[in-house]
């Protein structure tokens, strides 16, 4: 450890001159900073402010209402285990929807399978897509011209209500749960989902919160999960733009994506021409749903199922 560098704004404003310091609350008590060099573009919806800044830690990084949404410099830990787990474990996904996601980094991953067919994206703030389109091309390598992809401009929630039976592979790319995400984290929310697989072999795929900053959101978004989904698999992982431990669930009625072995997954990418990931692969698969004995524990505590007549968290917070 660097035992002479002092801690406070001031030192960073001396290492780092002429930079603004960017903070993220991640719970009223902690969170993280990076410097940022300039404001590239700044806009706003109907739903939300939409930036893109240049920093020097991640490169380009957008902003949505001031918080971290993705970044140019290692995105690929987020974006890879929110696809590949689910996407190598499904017999054959061909049918795939994407819920938010407007930066469109999911879609690259997703489109690297031959078998998608058809993905459709239902993502509510037309801003965004319009601004990824324009100012994220070189992250998401242009994965809005792709023919097999439909935009769907409309609420997540809307869209599930109205497409039963239809999809293989369901992944949830959403802001945290406040603002027009809330109603997307709750038991009668998925409920909808599972009932929009096109078979029991149907997978669905979130983000669930830190069990480090937000372990009481955690605990209950995995406790409202497992209330509907035989099979919850939990994958643990550090996502630097977030500044924290992470965690993704994975989720199926008759899916246990822990059964599946590496070499199958090795092969399953092989299979499929997948030879260009930084974080995913066999070994890491299984790596990533071994849990801390910390949050084992923290896993057993009560929380509650999270409905649409009490959709607030415990540990709600704004700034
Ligand atoms: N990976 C990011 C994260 O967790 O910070 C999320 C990225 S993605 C840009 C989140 C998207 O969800 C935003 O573009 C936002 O407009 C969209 N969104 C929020 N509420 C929504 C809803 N109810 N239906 C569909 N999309 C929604």
């Amino acid at each position: 450890m660097q035992k002479s560098i002092r801690p406070g704004v001031a030192h960073i404003n001396r290492i780092a001159p002429r930079r603004r310091i960017f903070f993220e609350a991640l719970n009223p008590y902690f969170g993280y900073f990076y410097t940022v060099n300039k404001s590239i573009r700044k806009t706003s919806s109907f739903f939300q402010n939409i930036e893109l800044v240049e920093t020097d830690e991640f490169g380009k990084v957008l902003l949505l209402d001031n918080i971290t949404q993705v970044c140019e410099r290692n995105e690929y830990s987020y974006h890879e285990p929110m696809v590949h787990p689910a996407l190598c474990c499904h017999p054959k996904p061909e049918s795939v929807l994407v819920i938010g996601g407007g930066d469109g980094c999911l879609l690259r991953e997703i489109l690297k399978y031959p078998t998608v067919t058809r993905v459709e994206v239902a993502e509510i703030d037309h801003g965004v897509i319009h601004f990824a389109k324009k100012y994220l091309a070189a992250i998401n390598r242009n994965a809005f011209e792709s023919g097999r992809l439909h935009i769907n401009i409309t609420d997540g929630r809307k869209y599930i209500e109205e497409h039963p039976g239809e999809f293989d592979v369901i992944i949830m790319d959403m802001t945290d749960p406040f603002g027009p995400s809330k109603m997307l984290y709750t038991s009668n929310f998925f409920r909808l989902i599972r009932r929009a697989f096109r078979s029991e072999k149907g997978m669905f795929v979130m983000h669930s919160e830190s069990p480090v900053s937000r372990p009481a959101a955690f605990s209950c978004i995995g406790k409202t999960l497992r209330s509907v989904f035989t099979y919850v698999n939990l994958l643990y992982c550090y996502i630097q733009m977030y500044g924290v431990l992470w965690s993704i669930a994975v989720c199926s009625s008759t899916v246990d994506i822990s059964l599946i072995k590496p070499a199958a997954i090795d092969r399953m990418l092989q299979k499929n021409g997948i030879d260009d990931l930084q974080v995913y692969n066999g070994a890491t698969h299984a790596a990533m749903q071994v849990p801390y004995p910390y949050i084992t524990k923290l896993l057993r505590k009560p929380a509650r199922i999270i409905t649409d007549n009490r959709p607030d968290f415990p540990d709600d917070f704004i700034f």
